[in-house]
């Protein structure tokens, strides 16, 4: 059988599949009979040694985060609470309730009292109550973890979507290809995928029902073809294609660290996104002009409460020590849309990415925000750092966001704390109403930054993760090329640095379109930076021009990708 998604990150695998599925589980309500709340006790019992042994283990494993070994000890006190537990013999021996059942009433039952406590620390305490339920449900049921952590043999996951918190602990080692039923070319599945080298394709309609772990399946990271249970001949056919894909890589490594240039000598700087503090270490930074996007989001999402100055600032220096001296775009928070926090509720909207996102969310609690950019301020002694404020849509927001840094700065000179003076300052041009008006933002900022995922979802009125629309949503479009075009004129007038840090800087093809629109600096994902130099190598500024320009001319994606077949 075959399955069409879209090819969102290159490369072929032929495996295993392994279907990886987050366990949603309801308690049966029903009461028991006489005799049998004994047999209901020993179900709490085991279920909860058993949930018990299994944080142990995960403690223990190698590699996992001390954060994350606190979210785990703070779990096992709670299944070990002896508050917890009389309640529940009461709900199984007096209101005779099945063990499962009883131990959601009781765990609902303390979460809501977290949930509506006026201290914030214990508000947050409710996310681990949720958390701890689901481990304690499925283990009275007998039903194994799915650990993407430890997957201990080469697989092809298989899976609804995957979330940043499934991804953060990965065994990227073993996994051959990700495919997904939902998510597009820049979901986070999709970043995190091109940023470990995985072939993946995503929104594949009924995946998940379509295939049964153990099931052989050949993934096709070119042109998003997914062949389930295929016969020996489409298997041979992959594996030779993998071998050959991986040869070239190979060989297409010796780009990554030589300068970028067009065939006629122009410079494009090449930077890096990266998304973990730990992300640049042991990476050799030749050819590599800084971090383009450092998105601080890991920090909030890897941990069980909002990171403090102190652990912001360590973070953040470790990054800018890494790069020795290169410049770091350090961008400020942007959670809501597809990214949420299990400790902080975020408002509940019915457009989540129109909403209450990254800049508009900080701006809401300026104290969250204020956090943040003391610690940027105060690591910035450390390195060049440079502060991006993403979701800017108007003249105002940037006003308000340069005085809630000159506030930052003003609580550190009180507090007599130092901070760098030279930190640029810039914003992230993913809002059309900003792109508008590029030439007045030019004159209040250093520099910016054009985020490519957003701005098309925003331009093109297409939500970046629902497949639904995913044919709508088109990076492709001479609109973008178009708009993308008016900022890049804008801000070489003005003399201000512009980028591209959206995944477009990262395709080769899409890349060239960029340099012949006038762009000298594109970040991406680690690895592509070999390709994108190569290709950019094969032509000169002349011949770019010109295709940006046909490219603007062209009256649809599709007469776009004809371009590169002439
Ligand atoms: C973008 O929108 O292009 C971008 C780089 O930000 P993110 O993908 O994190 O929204
Ligand atoms: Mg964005």
């Amino acid at each position: 059988m075959r399955l069409q998604g879209k090819a969102v990150s290159p490369g072929y695998a032929v495996g295993e599949a392994y279907c990886y599925e987050r366990a949603v589980l309801k308690a049966p309500q029903t009461y028991l009979e006489s005799g049998e709340a004994e047999a209901a006790w020993k179900i709490f019992l085991s279920g909860r040694q058993a949930a018990i042994q299994e944080l142990e283990r995960l403690k223990e494993q190698p590699g996992t985060a001390e954060s994350a070994k606190r979210v785990m000890a703070a779990h096992t006190d709670i299944l070990k609470d002896r508050a917890l537990e009389k309640a529940i013999r009461k709900r199984i021996e007096q209101e005779r309730r099945n063990a499962l059942w009883a131990v959601e009433l009781v765990y609902d039952h303390y979460k809501q009292i977290m949930e509506n406590a006026k201290d914030p620390l214990f508000r947050e305490r409710a996310a681990d109550f949720e958390d701890t339920k689901g481990r304690l449900l499925r283990c009275c049921q007998g039903i194994p973890e799915q650990d993407l952590s430890a997957l201990g043999k080469p697989v092809i996951l298989v899976c609804g979507d995957l979330m940043p918190s499934d991804t953060a602990n990965l065994d990227r080692e073993h996994v051959l290809a990700i495919v997904t039923q939902v998510g597009g070319e820049t979901s986070h599945s999709a970043i995190l995928a091109r940023n470990y080298g995985i072939p993946a394709v995503l929104g594949v309609p009924d995946v998940m029902r379509q295939v049964c772990s153990g099931d052989t399946v050949a993934v096709d990271g070119a042109d998003g073809s997914v062949f389930v249970r295929p016969d020996e001949q489409i298997c041979q056919n992959y594996r030779q294609k993998r071998e050959r894909y991986l040869e070239q890589v190979k060989q297409d490594a010796v780009w990554k660290h030589v300068p970028c240039r067009t065939a006629d000598g122009a410079e494009v700087e090449i930077c890096l996104n990266i998304a973990s503090d730990d992300a640049l270490d042991g990476e050799n930074l030749e050819g590599i002009h800084g971090v383009g996007l450092l998105r601080t989001e890991f920090l909030y999402m890897h941990s069980d409460h909002l990171p403090t100055e102190e652990e912001q600032m360590r973070a953040y220096q470790h990054v800018l020590q890494a790069a020795k001296g290169k410049p770091v775009i350090l961008r400020t928070l942007d959670i809501g849309g597809d990214k949420t926090l299990d400790y902080f509720e975020l408002p509940r909207e019915n457009n989540p990415f129109l909403g209450e996102r990254a800049i508009r969310l900080c701006l809401h609690h300026p104290e969250i925000f204020q956090t943040q950019l003391r610690a940027a301020l105060r690591a910035s002694v450390s390195g060049e750092l440079w502060l991006m404020f993403p979701m800017i849509g108007s003249m105002e927001d940037i006003r308000t966001v340069k005085k809630q840094l000159e506030q930052a700065r003003h609580t550190l000179e009180e507090r007599g704390q130092s901070y760098g003076a030279n930190v640029k300052v810039g914003i992230m041009i993913e809002i059309p109403s900003i792109a508008i008006l590029a030439d007045q933002a030019a004159q209040e900022v250093d520099f910016a930054s054009i985020g490519s995922n957003d701005l098309v979802q925003y331009l093109e009125a297409a939500d970046r993760m629902n497949p639904a629309v995913a044919r709508y949503y088109e990076s492709w479009s001479p609109a973008v090329y178009r708009l993308i075009g008016l900022v890049s004129r804008e801000f070489e007038k003005a003399g201000k640095v512009l980028s591209v840090c959206g995944e477009m800087a990262g395709d080769p093809e899409q890349a060239l379109i960029l340099a012949g629109l006038g762009l000298r600096k594109l970040s991406m994902n680690p690895g592509m930076v070999s390709q994108v130099k190569k290709t950019l190598a094969q032509y000169p500024l002349s011949r770019l021009r010109e295709l940006a320009q046909a490219a603007c001319q062209c009256g649809s994606a599709e007469e776009v990708h004809q371009l590169f077949q002439a």
